[in-house]
């Protein structure tokens, strides 16, 4: 089986953002890969240094999500970053050997500058965040990193830099391949990208009252001012979520239903909480149970961690040598 790692950031609870972009996939790539999964803590603090206490207790909760939704524990090796320092020590081989102009060429660096000059997170850190990106494949010597079609240039910049590190030192780290997933943009309760930052998210486990109440307050067609002027589906966020969430039979309930005004905005509302929360009912309750265990869910974190420190370990090894270290 190759081997394959991906991670998410720990910056909070994870939202349906994180379902349909990653975890959903993880799910699924769990039977088809040795699969390295991470709450990768240090990249969570690029952005919320100033809160480093917040960051620690969402690693807990992250991975009680992630096994409340399917990763299996035994199957996979499920860590979190920061409890294996051998991806920061790989991390700074990595960035002595990366030209600055592969950072500045970076997309999302040079994207969000402005925004990032902002909120006071234009420093080193989020410059050579791809950098750990590259280090945190290869400290696993990973094959495969699941990514959507837009990410494909990230990762090849993760490639190039291990590509040096092979052509520098005769070494053979692998180069990590795109597994190609679907991942469909999320756009948030008001209709903007999913994100904490915006405030917009719908969680993963949302309690049901609360999802009801997000998913009550959620803007429809604007053209639909009263309950009998017949509305258009494509022009609503309520119908973007449909089409995450519900059945073909719903989808054509919500279509015609709104284009005759044979339903209101209050029902077709209330068909989308329903289907959300027959999705993470489950989930949520087993969430729930493993955060009442500690024990438990420590052994699981525990005995991860250390799988995943003893391949790192190795890899980094290897690099030394390699490096006449
Ligand atoms: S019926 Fe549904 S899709 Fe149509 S405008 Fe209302 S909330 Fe949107």
């Amino acid at each position: 089986m190759a081997r394959l790692m991906s991670g998410v950031r720990t910056t909070g609870q994870l939202h349906f953002g994180n379902y349909f972009g990653a975890i959903k996939t993880w799910v699924e790539l769990q039977n088809q890969y040795e699969c390295f999964f991470g709450a990768m803590d240090w990249h969570g603090m690029t952005s919320n240094y100033k809160n480093s206490s917040e960051v620690m207790p969402w690693n807990r909760d992250i991975i009680a999500e992630l096994l409340a939704w399917g990763i299996d524990p035994e199957k996979n090796v499920l860590f979190i970053q920061s409890f294996v320092p051998e991806h920061l020590e790989l991390f700074l081989i990595f960035a002595n050997l990366t030209p600055m102009g592969w950072l500045e060429r970076v997309p999302t660096w040079k994207d969000a500058e402005e925004e990032n000059k902002a909120n006071d997170t234009h420093n080193l850190g989020r410059f050579a965040y791809p950098v750990l990106q590259a280090a945190d494949i290869a400290i696993y010597q990973a094959q495969k990193v699941p990514v959507g079609q837009d990410q494909v240039a990230h990762l090849e910049l993760s490639r190039e830099i291990i590509r040096r590190f092979n052509h520098l030192y005769k070494a053979q780290l692998p180069e990590p391949q795109p597994v190609l997933t679907k991942m469909p943009v999320v756009t948030g309760l008001d209709g903007r990208k999913m994100s904490k930052s915006y405030g917009n998210t719908l969680l993963m486990t949302e309690d049901e009252k609360s999802l009801l109440k997000k998913v009550r307050a959620m803007p429809t067609d604007p053209q639909r001012v009263r309950r009998e002027d017949p509305g258009d589906p494509d022009q609503c966020n309520v119908y973007t979520f449909h089409k995450l969430f519900s059945t073909e039979k719903d989808l054509e309930w919500v279509n015609v239903g709104c284009r005759s005004a044979g339903i209101g905005c209050g029902d077709c509302k209330g068909r989308l909480a329903e289907n959300i929360n027959s999705l993470c009912a489950e989930p949520r309750e087993k969430k729930k149970q493993l955060l009442n265990q500690p024990e438990r869910l420590d052994s699981i974190i525990r005995d991860g961690c250390e799988r995943a420190r003893k391949e790192a370990q190795l890899t980094l090894r290897m690099v030394k040598e390699r490096m006449k270290l």
